[in-house]
């Protein structure tokens, strides 16, 4: 009777870890990420009993080295390989070989990286591509794109974010030479070098969680600080938003130290793209400026470099213009500081995400 018992109890158990067990493989996320992280003529790289693999018409392995420094000029590619015991050769192979490299503590240019790299040539530069896995990518880009400091359900929001930035980004790169860069124009990465334990425990926490539309993964963008009312998608990029991008009101980044901004512009400057002394203002839905003169607010924030288009005065001097102004960023998305402050008030990182891009839900990556 008891061994009826036990083995009711073990079948109980597995009709509940049985699903567990199939979809925690695809929570994995076995998935690799293609981070551009330097561009030039010249790389170095070194570590600890690194592996170069050569790939070209005669593919060759050399192993136990600690330094590869790579040059190129117009024809070849000039490497100085040293290994551990500080032997050093030259090599001199054709431009279009594909360099992999793979060791433990592999550092490139004073940054050290997780995953291994790949280098190849393109328009007489030299592209070193991190390949690294997705979880331990995200290690180094949450620390990079907000404070390691703050609280964990803001981490863990943008950690999520950042994933679910990811996969869409790695699905739309298919047939390219990589998935993300490694600065703004992407998500700022700084490799293991950038890591710190709040952040990866807000990633491994969030283990595999992506933001879905319906059936989809949402397109997510995030900025600073909105000043009081996210920014609709379309304003910005004029295309057509999902409705979670269509802007909400934001009460929660007043502490930002972008909240209010004031910028002083030479009137010279001012004159010379601005050409009436009227001033007409047009503003979109969520306050922001559309148009000055005819002029979209996007281009005016960039011609004066100012932090966002939540323009609320400006004020015409004899020698300078004074501008007043809210945010800083696009506005589109999640605002950070905002979320922040969400979390300080004890919301969680999925409220926090559901705030700001209404009707998402954040579930288990599905697959592509
Ligand atoms: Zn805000």
């Amino acid at each position: 009777m008891k061994r009826r018992y036990k083995s009711l109890f073990y079948s109980l158990i597995m009709s509940f870890a049985l699903p567990f067990l199939f979809v925690f493989p695809s929570l994995a996320l076995d998935v690799s990420v293609r981070v551009l992280v330097y561009r030039g003529k010249e790389f170095s790289v070194s570590g600890k009993f690194l592996s170069l693999y050569i790939r070209n018409s005669e593919s060759q392995e050399i192993k136990s080295l600690s330094r590869i420094i790579g040059k190129l000029d117009t024809v070849n590619l000039v490497l100085d390989i040293v290994d551990n015991a500080q032997n050093t050769k030259r090599l001199e192979l054709d431009s279009r070989t594909v360099l992999e490299i793979t060791g433990s503590d592999i550092s490139l240019n004073g940054i050290t990286y997780r995953g291994g790299l790949r280098i190849i040539s393109r328009n007489n530069s030299m592209l070193v591509i991190n390949i690294v896995p997705l979880e331990e990518y995200l290690y180094g880009v949450v620390p990079s794109e907000v404070p390691f400091y703050w609280h964990q359900e803001a981490l863990k929001a943008q950690a999520v974010l950042a994933r679910t930035y990811t996969i869409k980004n790695i699905m739309s790169s298919v047939g390219r030479d990589y998935d993300l860069e490694s600065t703004e124009n992407s998500q700022v990465y700084r490799g293991k070098s950038g890591e710190y334990s709040s952040t990866t425990d807000a990633v491994n926490s969030t283990k595999g969680e992506v933001i879905y539309y319906g059936n989809s993964i949402a397109s997510v963008y995030f900025h600073s600080t909105c000043g009081g009312h996210t920014e609709s998608l379309k304003e910005v990029w004029g295309i057509e938003a999902p409705p979670y991008l269509n802007g909400v009101e934001c009460q929660y980044c007043k502490e930002s130290p972008w909240s209010e901004w004031e910028r002083k512009i030479k009137r010279e400057d001012w004159d010379r793209i601005i050409k009436d002394s009227n001033i007409e203002l047009e503003l979109n839905s969520s306050g922001r400026v559309s148009k000055l003169n005819g002029i979209s607010g996007t281009k005016i924030r960039s011609a004066f470099n100012l932090p966002s288009t939540f323009i609320v005065g400006i004020e015409v001097r004899e020698t300078e213009v004074i501008i007043k102004g809210k945010g800083y960023g696009h506005g589109v998305g999640v605002c950070q500081w905002g979320m922040k402050r969400m979390a300080e008030l004890g919301f969680s990182y999925k409220e926090i995400i559901s705030y700001y891009l209404p009707g998402v839900t954040v579930d288990a990556y599905r697959g592509f």
